[in-house]
C-alpha cells in the first residue's frame, strides 16, 4: 500500500525542508509527522498520536492549534531549531483532490522579526560566513527587524573570526562548503549557533539589488549574496525596510579579541554570564530600545579615530554640562517608540492602528528634542538637532485618521476618526441615525405596549430583535410583532419596521468598516514610504539616547572626559575601575595613578594575592575602551593614547570559569597577542605562566616580557608571583616596577589597594590562608614550616641563576632516588627537604599550598612503606 495523496503532499514538501519542523496545516491545526513528530513531542512536552498514512503501520503524529502556533515555535526557535510554516493556499471547499499547500515562510532563530521572539534591547542577527582561503573571510550580518546590514573581510585567522562572533547577538550562521568540518562544529559547540546551509540555487529578485550597492569587493559581493539569498528564500514577503549592506573596515575600529572581550567583561560578566557586572551594565543609562541597542553597538566597536572619539565626547560634554536640557531629552526620548523595529513592521504589513497611533505619538515628541538640542551650547548638539526631520507631514497624516483608542483588529472598524474621510463620515452617520432610532423605538414600544422590560437586542445571526420575557407576553401586540426566537424566559420578536432600518444601518456598518479597512491599507502603505525616513530618525534618536546616557552616567559617577596625547603615553590620576566601584557597596574604591609613556611602557606588578593586581591592569583596559567609545572615564584627570588592540591574558589560576586551565591555552593566548600587537597595542598579561611548574613558567614570563619589551614595545601590563622577576626592571629599559601595598596590622594582613613604586619585598600568603578561613591548626603548621624554611632557606640576595641550577639539580637527584628504591632513607628524606626547598611559599595560592602539602605527605607515607 502506497501512501495517502495528502502524505505523498506533505513527504514531497518536507524533503525541501529537511533541517526544519515542518508545521503542516490540516484545518485549525499544524500537524507533525514522522521523527518531526517525535521530536516536536518531546520539545514541546506535547502529545504524540498517531495517525493512518495509507500504509500498513500508523504513523508519529503531533499537533499544536493554529491559533497559539506563536509560543510553540518561539520554543523551537529559542532551542535553535527552525520552523517551516505550511499553509494551504487554495480554498478546500473549492480544491479538486488534495488541497494545494506551500510553504509560505521559514522561521529561523536569525530571521525572526517581531513578536515576543525578540529581546526589545538586543539586536539579533543572521550571519553569513565564507572562507576564501585559510586566512581570508567574507562576513556579514544583518538583523531583519531592524533592517541593518553589516559586511566585513576578516584577516588573519580563525581566532579573528570567533572573535567577530563571540558576545555579538548572531542568533544562526549561513555557511557553505568554504567552512571546513572543524570550523563548523566551533560555530556550533563554542558559539551555540543555528548553523544553516547556504542556498545557491535562489535567484534574488532585481529589487534586491540595492542592498549591495555599496559593496565593491567580490568576496563582500559574494556573502552578501548568499545572505539575501537566505533571506529572500526563508521570507518570502516584503522586506523592504532592509537598508544597504554597510561595509565595515575592521581596520578602522578597535579590536578586540575574544578573551578580551571576555576577561575584560565589557557586555556580559564572566561569572553569570550576563549583563550585571559588565561594563555595559554601568554605562547603560539609555532610555530607549534603540538606544539601548546601540550603545551595545558602539561598545563592541570602538573607535580608533581621534576626531570622530572627540565628536562623541563634545556631545556629551554639552549634555553634561547642561543638566536642565538634558533631562528634558531624556524625559520626550522615553516616550519614544522603538521607530527602527517599526519600520521592519510597516513593511511586512505588520502593524496595526494602535502601533500607528504610537508612531504618532513619538513622532509628537521630535519636535521638542530638536528644540532642545537647539538650546545647548555646543554646536555639535545643534547640528544634530537640525539634521532631525520631524516628519511633520506623517505626524500630521497620522493625527488627523487614526483614532484614539483603536482596537488591536484592523478588520473590525474604528480605527479613523471622524472627519478624516467624507463617505466615512456619512456611513457613520446613516449607522448612528439608525441606531439612535432603535433606541427611540425601544422607547415607543415600550409606551405603547406597557411592558416596562421589554429591549431591544443585536445578535449576528438574528440581527435587530424585540426581547418580552415570559411573564409579559400577553401583552405583545400580534398583529405587528413576528416570533422568531424562544428562550427559556423570554420570546424575541421582530417587525418589518426594525427590519427595514436594520437593512439601512447593517449596510451602513458593512461599507464603513470594509472602508475604514481600505483606507487603513492605503495610510499604511503611506508610512511604508517613509521607512528611509523613520530609519534615519532612528538613529539620530538612538545617537543622542547613547550620549546622554554617558553624560548621565559620567556625570552620576564622577568621570572625567579624557583627552589624547601626541606622545603616545597614558597618564591617569586616581583611576578607578568603574565595575568594581558600583559593585562595592559600603566600602570605598582606592583610586590609583597610572603612567606609561615612550621610555617606561612596560609595568610589572608585584604584590600578595587579592591586593588588587588584576583589577589595577583592567581598570586600564576599561578606562581606554571607555574613552574610545566616546564616554568619560572613571578618574580624575585623564590623558591618554588611542590603541588599535587590546589583548588580556588571565593566567590558568584566575581563569576560573573556562575551566580550560590548561597551560597550552594561556601559551596560545600569549601567542595571538604577541603576533598580532603593535606599540599601539595594550597587552595586560595577568600572572602568566602559572599554570606549569615554576621555573618553566617563570622562564617563559621572562622571555615574553623580554621579547615584548624588544620587539613590539606595546604598553604592557604585567602581573606576577615570581618575585625574581622583579630584577628584570635592572636590565629592560622600558619597564618599571610597581607594586600593591598590604599591610600586616596584628598579625593581620590589611589590603590597602595602593599602587606603589618599586617592587613589592613581602609577600603575605599565609595571611591570605588566614584570611580565606583555613584552620587554625594548619595556619600554625605553615607558620612553622615557614620560619624552619626562613632560616634554612638560600640567602634571597644570592643570585637568581645560581639558584635556579641548584634547585634543577636536587630535582634530578630527587627523580633518581624515586626509580632506585635501594637508596638510604635518610637520602630520601634529604630529598623531600629539598623539594620543600623549592617551593616558594609566600607566592603560592593557599590552594596551591594545600596540594603541596598533600604531595608532600604521601611522598612521605611512600617512604615509610618501603621500610
Ligand atoms: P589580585 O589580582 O592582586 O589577586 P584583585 O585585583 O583580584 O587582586 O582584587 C581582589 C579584590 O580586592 C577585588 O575583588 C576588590 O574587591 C578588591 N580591590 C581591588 N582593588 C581595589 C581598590 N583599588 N580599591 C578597593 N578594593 C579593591
Ligand atoms: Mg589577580
Amino acid at each position: 500500500m502506497g501512501y495517502t495523496p495528502m502524505m505523498q503532499q506533505y513527504l514531497k514538501i518536507k524533503a525541501e525542508y529537511k533541517d526544519s519542523f515542518l508545521f503542516f496545516r490540516l484545518g485549525d491545526f499544524y500537524e507533525m509527522f514522522f521523527e518531526d513528530a517525535v521530536k516536536a513531542a518531546e520539545e514541546l512536552e506535547i502529545t504524540l498520536t498517531s495517525r493512518d498514512a495509507g500504509k500498513d503501520d500508523r504513523i508519529p503524529m503531533c499537533g499544536v492549534p493554529h491559533h497559539s502556533a506563536e509560543n510553540y515555535i518561539k520554543t523551537l526557535i529559542e532551542k535553535g531549531y527552525k520552523v517551516a510554516i505550511c499553509e494551504q493556499v487554495e480554498d478546500p471547499k473549492t480544491a479538486k483532490g488534495v488541497v494545494k499547500r506551500e510553504v509560505v515562510q521559514l522561521i529561523t532563530p536569525g530571521t525572526i522579526m517581531e513578536g515576543q521572539m525578540l529581546e526589545d534591547k538586543e539586536n539579533n542577527y543572521l550571519a553569513v560566513l565564507h572562507a576564501s582561503d585559510e586566512q581570508m573571510f567574507g562576513f556579514a550580518y544583518t538583523d531583519m527587524s531592524t533592517g541593518d546590514t553589516f559586511v566585513m573581510k576578516i584577516e588573519n585567522d580563525w581566532s579573528s573570526v570567533l572573535s567577530e562572533i563571540y558576545n555579538r547577538p548572531i542568533k544562526e550562521i549561513v555557511i557553505d562548503d568554504s567552512i571546513n568540518e572543524s570550523f563548523r562544529d566551533d560555530l556550533k559547540e563554542k558559539m551555540q549557533l543555528t548553523v544553516s546551509s547556504a542556498i545557491h540555487s535562489k535567484e534574488i529578485p532585481d529589487q534586491m539589488d540595492y542592498l549591495n550597492e555599496s559593496v565593491n569587493e567580490p568576496l563582500l559581493q559574494y556573502v552578501c549574496k548568499l545572505l539575501f539569498q537566505y533571506i529572500y528564500h526563508t521570507q518570502k514577503r516584503s522586506i523592504d525596510h532592509l537598508k544597504k549592506a554597510q561595509v565595515i573596515e575592521l581596520q578602522e575600529y578597535m579590536t578586540l579579541d575574544m578573551y578580551s572581550k571576555r576577561n575584560l567583561e565589557i557586555t556580559h560578566s564572566m561569572m553569570r554570564n550576563e549583563k550585571y557586572g559588565s561594563l555595559l551594565w554601568v554605562i547603560d543609562r539609555t532610555v530607549t530600545a534603540m538606544g539601548a541597542r546601540k550603545l551595545k553597538k558602539w561598545l563592541e566597536r570602538p573607535l580608533l579615530s581621534r576626531q570622530l572619539i572627540d565628536r562623541r565626547l563634545e556631545m556629551v560634554t554639552g549634555l553634561y554640562d547642561q543638566f536642565m536640557e538634558r533631562e528634558g531629552v531624556r524625559e520626550s526620548l522615553r516616550s519614544i517608540y522603538d521607530l527602527e523595529r517599526l519600520s521592519g513592521r510597516v513593511s511586512f504589513g505588520n502593524v496595526n492602528a494602535r502601533d500607528l497611533l504610537q508612531l504618532r505619538n513619538s513622532l509628537s515628541k521630535i519636535p521638542y528634542v530638536k528644540q532642545l538640542l537647539k538650546q545647548f551650547n555646543h554646536t555639535t548638539l545643534q547640528e544634530l538637532g537640525d539634521k532631525i526631520d520631524p516628519l511633520e507631514e506623517l505626524r500630521e497624516l497620522l493625527d488627523r485618521s487614526i483614532a484614539e483608542d483603536p482596537p488591536v483588529s484592523i478588520t473590525d472598524g474604528g480605527l479613523l476618526k471622524d472627519g478624516y474621510d467624507e463617505q466615512l463620515d456619512q456611513y457613520r452617520h446613516t449607522s448612528r441615525n439608525g441606531k439612535s432610532w432603535i433606541a427611540e423605538l425601544e422607547r415607543k414600544e415600550k409606551e405603547n405596549t406597557n411592558i416596562k422590560s421589554l429591549k431591544i437586542g443585536y445578535n449576528k445571526v438574528f440581527g435587530y430583535y424585540i426581547e418580552v420575557t415570559r411573564a409579559n407576553l400577553h401583552l405583545v401586540p400580534d398583529d405587528r410583532y413576528e416570533r422568531k426566537q424562544t428562550l427559556t424566559n423570554a420570546e424575541r420578536f421582530i417587525t418589518s419596521e426594525l427590519k427595514e432600518k436594520e437593512a439601512l444601518i447593517l449596510e451602513a456598518d458593512e461599507k464603513s468598516v470594509d472602508l475604514e479597512y481600505r483606507l487603513f491599507l492605503l495610510i499604511r502603505d503611506k508610512v511604508k514610504t517613509y521607512i528611509p525616513a523613520l530609519q534615519k530618525l532612528a538613529d539620530i534618536i538612538s545617537e543622542i539616547d547613547v550620549l546622554q546616557s554617558f553624560a548621565t552616567v559620567s556625570e552620576e559617577n564622577n568621570y572625567v572626559r579624557p583627552t589624547f596625547s601626541k606622545a603616545h603615553s597614558v597618564r591617569l590620576e586616581e583611576s578607578r575601575h568603574p565595575v568594581i566601584e558600583k559593585v562595592m557597596k559600603n566600602e570605598s574604591f582606592v583610586p590609583n595613578d597610572i603612567q606609561l609613556d615612550e621610555d617606561k611602557f612596560m609595568l610589572l606588578i608585584t604584590g600578595p594575592n587579592m591586593s588588587g593586581k588584576s583589577t589595577y591592569m583592567r581598570q586600564l583596559a576599561l578606562t581606554i575602551v571607555m574613552a574610545q567609545v566616546g564616554c568619560f572615564v572613571p578618574a580624575k584627570h585623564a590623558e591618554l593614547a588611542i590603541f588599535d588592540q587590546i589583548f588580556t591574558r588571565i593566567g590558568a589560576a584566575d581563569d576560573l570559569v573556562s575551566g580550560q586551565s590548561t597551560f597550552m591555552v594561556e601559551m596560545l593566548e600569549a601567542n595571538h597577542a604577541i603576533h598580532h600587537a603593535t606599540n599601539n597595542s595594550l597587552i595586560l598579561l595577568d600572572e602568566i605562566g602559572r599554570g606549569t611548574s615554576t621555573y618553566d613558567g617563570m622562564a617563559l614570563a621572562q622571555s615574553i616580557m623580554e621579547y615584548i619589551h624588544d620587539h613590539i614595545h606595546a604598553k604592557t601590563l604585567f602581573s606576577t608571583h615570581y618575585h625574581e622577576l622583579t630584577s628584570l626592571g635592572e636590565r629592560l629599559a622600558g619597564l618599571k616596577n610597581i607594586h600593591v601595598k598590604a599591610e600586616e596590622i596584628n598579625g593581620e594582613v590589611v589590603f590597602l589597594h595602593q599602587i606603589h613604586q618599586g617592587a613589592a619585598d613581602e609577600s603575605y600568603g599565609i595571611h591570605v590562608a588566614k584570611l580565606a578561613g583555613l584552620p587554625d591548626a594548619l595556619i600554625d603548621r605553615a607558620q612553622q614550616i615557614l620560619t624552619q624554611l626562613e632560616t634554612k632557606n638560600v640567602e634571597p640576595t644570592e643570585s637568581q641563576q645560581k639558584r635556579e641550577t641548584n634547585l634543577q639539580e636536587e630535582q634530578m637527584t630527587f627523580f633518581v632516588e624515586e626509580k632506585n628504591n635501594t637508596r638510604k632513607q635518610s637520602k630520601a628524606e634529604e630529598n623531600v627537604v629539598a623539594l620543600i626547598n623549592q617551593w616558594n611559599i609566600l607566592e603560592m595560592t593557599p590552594m596551591e599550598a594545600m596540594n603541596k602539602l598533600y604531595e608532600l605527605q604521601k611522598k612521605v607515607k611512600g617512604m615509610k612503606g618501603r621500610n
